[in-house]
């Protein structure tokens, strides 16, 4: 008779700090996982498994949606729609990141901090990614063509070095600074979504109150759940709740990571709504008006900050291979793993 043996899950005081999940109590899988162990780890219900699902799927669907448009008569052969296809690479790059490295992270320490250090890189892209579409269609008409406007796409792609920097710094403060990582990490991701939005925040003021009587500058409601999803996001990242007012109950079903992912989804799928209905609304009168970036400033900002991105991680992954095994943010390795596993 055929027997599956799932691995024996453990709780939070049988891994090493490093692996720690503020309010999970159990459920982690083993510290020292091989490739196979993870990849099946994603089929058993472990604390990462809903994790793992709720941005492997919508992978698959942004996917299905940039190929639906792409695919659609006359679409790619518009440079006009363009900025949109670009906005949705690292829309379809962002939770696949985050699933390989929810999967893969329980394979060593360093496994773990260099997964998340391509999973921040992935969604300091992404800020990148959302700030053409919105340089493309979004801008209210007193920006147009100025300094903020020209420079736009170019300071999105600085921000998201910064942003890339910063939140794997944060990492090598988690054991010493839980708070002061907090901060940078959250800091990290809120600043280049404030500065990508702010076209939409000066449309909201300049229409406020006044109804449909704002002509172009009008917001979707489509903008407008992806606001509130983003903020829905940023508070439940940074707020740890449900798990911290019950620590243990929500290990599997229900902790605000998983709320933060299913938020982020839903907040990236309205967003591209909103940029949609700014696309067809806009349109005639972005016609006449001369695009910020041409393609070839398109390529080129992109190639930049794929190559700065990776290059800021592969420093980070250097300094984290350079440091010796008995740092902290390297305990439970194969070696220590072994040794807590016979402790048991
Ligand atoms: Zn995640």
């Amino acid at each position: 008779m055929l027997s599956l043996k799932l691995p024996q899950l453990l709780q939070v005081h049988q891994v090493p700090r490093v692996f720690w999940e503020d309010g999970i109590m159990s459920g982690y899988r083993r510290p020292t996982s091989s490739a196979l162990d993870c990849v099946l780890s994603s089929f058993q219900m472990t604390n990462e498994t809903v994790n793992i699902w709720t941005h492997f799927l919508p992978t698959w669907y942004f996917l299905w949606r940039l190929l639906a448009l792409a695919g659609g008569p006359g679409f790619r052969a518009e440079p006009y729609h363009w900025p949109l296809l670009v906005f949705l690479l690292p829309a379809c790059l962002y939770p696949f990141a985050s699933c390989c490295a929810h999967t893969f992270s329980s394979m060593s320490p360093r496994a773990r901090h260099i997964c998340y250090f391509l999973d921040y890189g992935a969604l300091s892209l992404y800020s990148l990614g959302c700030a053409f579409p919105y340089a493309a269609y979004s801008m209210p008409a007193s920006w147009l063509h100025g300094r903020l406007h020209q420079f736009f796409v170019p300071a999105a792609a600085l921000n998201s070095f910064l942003c890339t920097g910063l939140s794997c710094y944060s990492r090598f403060l988690e054991l010493e600074s839980p708070g002061l990582s907090k901060v940078l990490r959250t800091a990290a991701f809120a600043y280049p979504f404030l500065f990508d939005n702010l076209p939409l925040f000066y449309r909201l003021g300049l229409c406020w109150g006044r109804g449909h009587s704002c002509g172009q500058e009008a917001l979707s409601t489509s903008h407008g759940y992806h606001l509130f999803c983003a903020l829905l996001t940023g508070f439940l990242f940074a707020s740890h709740l449900p798990e911290r007012l019950a620590p243990g109950r929500f290990d599997y079903i229900g902790h605000s990571h998983q709320l933060f992912h299913i938020c982020a989804v839903l907040g990236t799928h309205f967003q591209l709504e909103a940029v949609l209905a700014d696309m067809g609304s806009r349109r005639a009168w972005l016609a006449t008006q001369e695009p910020a970036l041409g393609l070839a400033g398109t390529v080129a900002t992109l190639v930049l900050a794929v190559a700065g991105n990776l290059l800021i991680i592969a420093a980070f992954t250097a300094s984290l291979l350079r440091a010796p095994s008995t740092c902290p943010l390297l305990q439970g390795g194969p070696l220590e793993g072994g040794t807590q596993a016979k402790q048991q």
